[in-house]
């Protein structure tokens, strides 16, 4: 790769150029949600200023220039994680949202009691709680695979858990609290030779690698919008298409159906069918605004970055007496996971907040990670492609500067 162009991607974020507490934003927080280039915030104010509308309904200009974005975007969806057709390409509010889904019309409907669902122990709440749910409806029963210390998921015990009630695997492509990139492309086979479909978790792969649907050869994969430098509030579920086809709704309302009495409803097709009421529209056309921007950068040359920028920022924490990484998977993305001796995360995050640096503090939404490792909270630093090793210089002097004074 020639020289990543850093400093120009970061002049298209305005949001970098603030000072806090009369410092330079130092954003490391981007696992949570991702800044947003000028370029998706020129859509969003181009939409409302000359193209906005609500969409599917009306006959008139404005309707149909929103609709034709809109349904750009969709495109642009497709051709980003390369699916067959865009009526796989179902839009939501997230990724919460698109496993929920999921959970609730794939899960209800070809799934009884007795049958199993297999996870791993570094899922995110969000790809946990859908599926304790439906269990609970249905008396379906949550597998769990298990971890080793380095937060790598064992797959000898994930292969063992697959049996003939096995009746889905939902697992997470990169986990937001350990960094982890999982063997999906393993996984997949391990599942499919048993007849198993399975749902990736991309919240967090998806900015930072090139993701094929066609050639992982997933049944579901979902992401959110905002993890990917588009506006909060969308998100994507991918289905293959006889998948999607067989499941039933998952919401009632307008511009999901053919034909309404009040005897009985037919249902649109594909991807409409799952996308009842007004959508996130300026939004959505905004994602595909981010989409353009990433592939104009090119994923893999975002994803070289970021591994530089990982090896650099371990081999400085490893330097620090004192701090823990938890999480040191061999496959790993942008995320620095760890404690420090003496201190607690939240405080970290406080003084750090103070420089400048904005991190993360808490249990990530992962609360069972936190149990396996037998602490409360972890601080993370996770990284983008507009983050540079000085910044991750400000960091590790902050963090000398807290242990210096409190440890
Ligand atoms: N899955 C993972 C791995 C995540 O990191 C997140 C968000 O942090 C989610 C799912 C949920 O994403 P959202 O809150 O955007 O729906």
């Amino acid at each position: 790769m020639s020289i990543f162009p850093v400093e120009q991607i970061r002049a298209d974020f305005p949001i970098l150029g603030e000072t806090i507490r009369n410092k330079p934003l130092v954003y490391l927080d981007n696992a949570a949600s991702c800044q947003k280039p000028q370029a998706v915030i020129d859509s969003i104010v181009h939409t409302y200023s000359h193209e906005y509308a609500n969409i599917h309904r009306g006959v008139h200009t404005l309707s149909v220039r929103a609709t034709d974005k809109f349904e750009g975007a969709r495109e642009k969806v497709r051709a980003f994680i390369n699916a067959t057709n865009t009526k796989e390409i179902i839009f939501v509010r997230g990724a919460t949202e698109a496993i929920n889904l999921v959970a609730q019309s794939y899960g209800k409907s070809q799934l009884q009691a007795g049958d199993e669902i297999v996870i791993s122990a570094m899922e995110h709440h969000a790809n946990i709680v859908p599926w304790q749910m439906l269990c609970q409806q249905i008396g379906a029963v949550l597998r769990v695979a298990p971890m080793n210390q380095q937060g790598e998921l064992l797959f000898g015990a994930f292969e063992q858990l697959l049996n003939d009630k096995t009746k889905l695997v939902a697992i997470t492509q990169m986990s937001n609290a350990l960094g982890t990139i999982n063997p999906v492309e393993k996984i997949i086979a391990a599942a499919h030779a048993k007849g198993i479909p399975v749902l990736l978790d991309g919240a967090q792969a998806i900015p930072h690698m090139a993701v094929d649907v066609q050639a992982l050869d997933c049944d579901f994969y979902v992401f959110s919008g905002h993890k990917l430098y588009g506006p909060s509030g969308t998100g994507v579920l991918y289905g293959k298409q006889a998948l999607l086809e067989a499941m039933p709704p998952y919401q009632g309302g307008g511009d999901m159906i053919r034909q309404v009495t009040f005897a009985k409803t037919e249902y649109a097709g594909l991807p409409h069918k799952f996308e009842a009421g007004t959508p996130a529209i300026a939004e959505i056309i905004g994602l595909g605004a981010a989409i353009d921007y990433v592939t104009a950068i090119g994923m893999d040359n975002i994803a070289a970055y970021e591994a530089e920028l990982l090896d650099y920022a371990t081999q400085q924490a490893e330097q620090i007496k004192g701090l823990n990484i938890i999480g040191q998977a061999a496959h790993k993305g942008g995320i620095l996971s760890f404690t420090l001796d003496r201190i607690h995360p939240h405080d970290i995050g406080t003084m750090l907040d103070s420089l400048g640096i904005a991190i993360r503090a808490g249990h990530h939404c992962a609360m069972p990670v936190m149990d396996f490792y037998g602490v409360p909270a972890t601080a993370r630093a996770s990284f983008a492609m507009y983050n540079t090793r000085q910044e991750i210089d400000v960091l590790m002097q902050g963090i000398k500067s807290l242990i210096e004074v409190f440890g």
